[in-house]
């Protein structure tokens, strides 16, 4: 039993079955709950949760973001990462969900159907990882919204450095490449704008990279949902970007 245990323990993908018996603790304190939060993680996660949902003040993308990254929604995004406490997905996905469905008027979108599409984890880190955060993410938000997830939308072709290592021009040069649409996504989403989605945007070079590659496969990208902002939101001002736009 034990050594069936550890091997379980070994492989991230199979944290999820480890969950099961774990059922019933809050994912962040260990506290017994009889929901997915504690009432006090619950609260300092929502205490994360920004006033002000959208930035219009990168070119060309909108970006829709629940909370600041900061105390208990770091803490929760680091345990859905680096602990494999996927659970924490649906907490997240669903309060971005939320959000959008809030948020939806005021983003002008284009009359073409909204796909979505997460942002893509390098095969090599998926298969440490045993999952891609966004893509978990993503499902929960789009079950909530209706929308429909494109999970094979983008493929990551280039492992990247740590972007927090890099200055501004390494970061845009190392993500130059980073990204690949295959010919037949490219085909399913035709005639719709594209929503990417990720867990947390720090720079938008990454997001800048990503929509880059779809635009120059001829598709159209209206902007970025993200759970969390790691940088300071510019005063929504002036004329909004125009969601849905070419390059
Ligand atoms: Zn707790």
């Amino acid at each position: 039993m034990q050594r069936l245990l550890s091997t379980a323990l070994i492989h991230r993908g199979q944290q999820q079955l480890l969950n099961l018996f774990l059922s019933g603790q809050c994912p962040l304190c260990q506290r017994s709950t009889p929901r997915l939060l504690c009432p006090s993680c619950d609260r300092q996660v929502q205490q994360c949760q920004s006033t002000t949902a959208i930035d219009l003040s990168q070119p060309g993308l909108a970006v829709v973001s629940w909370g600041h990254y900061e105390n208990g929604l770091r803490q929760a995004i680091g345990r859905l990462k680096y602990s494999g406490n996927t659970d924490i997905a649906q907490y997240l996905g669903t309060e971005l969900g939320q959000t959008w469905l809030d948020q939806r008027r005021r983003l002008r979108p284009s009359s073409r159907p909204i796909a979505i599409v997460p942002i893509p984890l390098h095969p090599t880190k998926l298969q440490q990882r045993g999952f891609n955060q966004a893509d978990l993410l993503a499902r929960w938000f789009c079950r909530l919204t209706q929308l429909p997830l494109y999970r094979y939308g983008l493929a990551r072709v280039q492992a990247t450095q740590a972007q927090h290592s890099l200055g501004r021009t390494a970061r845009q040069q190392n993500l130059a490449q980073a990204f690949a649409v295959d010919p037949d996504q490219v085909k399913a989403l035709q005639h719709k704008t594209v929503w990417l989605l990720d867990d947390i945007f720090t720079t938008g070079a990454t997001a800048q990279s990503a929509a880059q590659t779809l635009r120059r496969s001829g598709l159209s990208v209206g902007g970025i949902c993200t759970v969390a902002r790691a940088q300071a939101w510019a005063t929504v001002s002036g004329q909004p970007a125009q969601p849905g736009s070419h390059p």
